[in-house]
């Protein structure tokens, strides 16, 4: 199992999968999610059987990953070149280019790996282009149940789980002092 990074949307399932599975991550990931593991006791953590490093591949059966390193809001995360049976797939994990390691995401552009047959990208951000950004209609104001205003409480380091949304301003309302 390849973990680009420690965010629970990339891995926290890994429980849920044979211990006998080997695990790779990131070293000062694994790390993260070990101390972060005081916060949430019944979480799942990481017990690599060994290490992304920056460039450094690593040799899996038929395959080779090469790890590199990217800009991201979780600590040591990666995207994963893969290379196997003569053909080269790229997982970018998830990444950004306007972080303190913005200088990963300029390199990665400007020299990204090359021959790649497939590219397997994250878009969990991207816009949805039928959004509207101006306010709700009144139809879509009492469309909103509350379930969908429930606060989701954060679970460090990770994302709050796809299923739930995060609290939501009601509209309409006032603050008042
Ligand atoms: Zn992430």
């Amino acid at each position: 199992m390849l973990i680009s990074h420690a965010h629970l949307d990339h891995y926290g399932l890994v429980d849920q999968v044979s211990p006998r599975v080997p695990v790779y991550a990131g070293r000062d990931a694994a790390a993260v999610v070990e101390a972060a593991s005081f916060f949430n006791a019944s979480g799942p953590v990481l017990a690599p059987a060994g290490y992304w490093e920056h460039l450094s591949p690593t040799r899996l059966g038929p395959f080779t990953i090469t790890p590199h390193l990217v800009d991201h809001s979780a600590y040591d995360s990666y995207s994963l070149v893969i290379d196997g049976g003569g053909r080269r797939l790229m997982y970018t994990g998830d990444l950004r280019g306007h972080g303190r390691k913005s200088s990963l995401f300029d390199a990665m552009v400007t020299r990204p790996p090359s021959d790649v047959d497939v590219l397997l990208m994250e878009g969990t951000h991207v816009p949805d282009p039928a959004a509207s950004a101006v306010d709700p209609t009144p139809a879509q104001r009492s469309s909103a149940s509350e379930t969908d205003l429930e606060a989701t409480p954060p679970t460090w380091p990770g994302s709050p789980p796809r299923t739930r949304r995060p609290r939501r301003p009601r509209w309409g309302t006032r603050r008042q002092a």
